[in-house]
């Protein structure tokens, strides 16, 4: 499962490169930005590992529309099938890509998909799911989850013929949460509601929808364990370290994606799980700490007055 998002990464009141994004704003401030299409490998256990890179810039020289994140998708896609020919991939979006050109590179390269479907999206295939969003859930889900109460109800539809060439299927879960006071006792409050619906070209059936819809939301974890720790968890994606260089700030992009699934691997590995189960206060920052205070005593003294400060 393949999570493909884009996300800032800096902005600035001037120009600050030949390739910079533009936005205006309704009183005709400029803001000028960088922006970056990122495809990341996501697992059920918060694994999210940087697979391909593209940015989403403008060319140099004279171009009458900017780039835009649909564009830069099939720039990542061609990356993608030329660096993992074989790969079995399943692409997961957001409700961006819910459009013809993303639909004829996934059955092109023989990928499959999940695309967060919206309401203001694809006329045609919302008015063929009235009568099944009338009818009996496919599949029923009860379970605890964080303290709450999930009731969850399942929907599809399977070939819904879109342009008369892509055969979609739809899928719904419609999700109560009610907060759990004890255990077999829920709160009376009004329950929190929830809608997801996506397309897909796989095939469901009973057995496979909640699969597929859970599939569905692992896109998630690219904005929380990619990008928010990417921006909030020390590694300071969007701080700007190369002001004036885009060169610069590519690199420092990369570096930062090798860096942090180097950490990744390391914080998933047997030994510092275990680590953290022995001892239940201590978290992987203190171990970062710890390891930043062992190589700054075992750096002679000399090596320490030309060495970089290791924070
Ligand atoms: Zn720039």
């Amino acid at each position: 499962m393949i999570a493909v998002d884009a996300t800032g990464v800096m902005s600035f009141d001037h120009k600050h490169c030949d390739q910079c994004l533009t936005r205006t704003s309704s009183g005709g401030k400029i803001t000028y930005y960088h922006y970056v299409l990122e495809a990341k490998l996501v697992t059920r256990d918060g694994l999210c590992l940087s697979l391909a890179t593209e940015w989403i810039e403008n060319p140099v020289g004279d171009y009458i529309k900017q780039d835009c994140e649909r564009k830069a998708f099939l720039r990542l896609a061609a990356k993608l099938k030329k660096q993992y020919p074989r790969l079995p991939i399943c692409i997961l979006a957001d409700g961006l890509y819910p459009y013809e050109g993303a639909f004829e590179i996934c059955e092109k390269y023989g990928w499959k998909y999940i695309y967060v479907l919206k309401d203001n999206v694809l006329p045609s295939v919302h008015e063929e799911l009235v009568l099944t969003k009338r009818k009996d859930p496919a599949k029923e889900n009860h379970c605890v989850k964080d303290g709450n109460w999930i009731d969850s109800k399942y929907r599809f539809q399977k070939d819904i013929f879109y342009h008369n060439k892509y055969n979609l299927h739809w899928l719904q879960c419609l999700e109560k949460r009610t907060k759990q006071m004890k255990p077999g006792k829920v709160s009376d409050a009004k329950p929190e509601e929830f809608c997801f619906e996506y397309v897909t070209n796989i095939d469901p059936t009973k057995d496979n929808i909640i699969e597929l819809c859970y599939g569905g939301r692992l896109r998630w974890k690219v904005e929380n364990e990619g990008f928010n720790t990417q921006k909030c968890g020390d590694y300071e994606l969007e701080h700007k370290y190369c002001r004036n260089s885009y060169e610069g700030l590519q690199n420092y992009y990369t570096c930062l994606q090798i860096a942090h699934a180097i950490n990744q691997l390391l914080e998933h590995s047997r030994e510092i799980k275990e680590m953290l189960k022995e001892h239940s206060k201590e978290t992987i920052r203190n171990i970062w700490q710890n390891l930043v205070s062992y190589m700054i005593i075992n750096t002679p003294y000399k090596d320490y007055l030309i060495t970089p400060h290791p924070s």
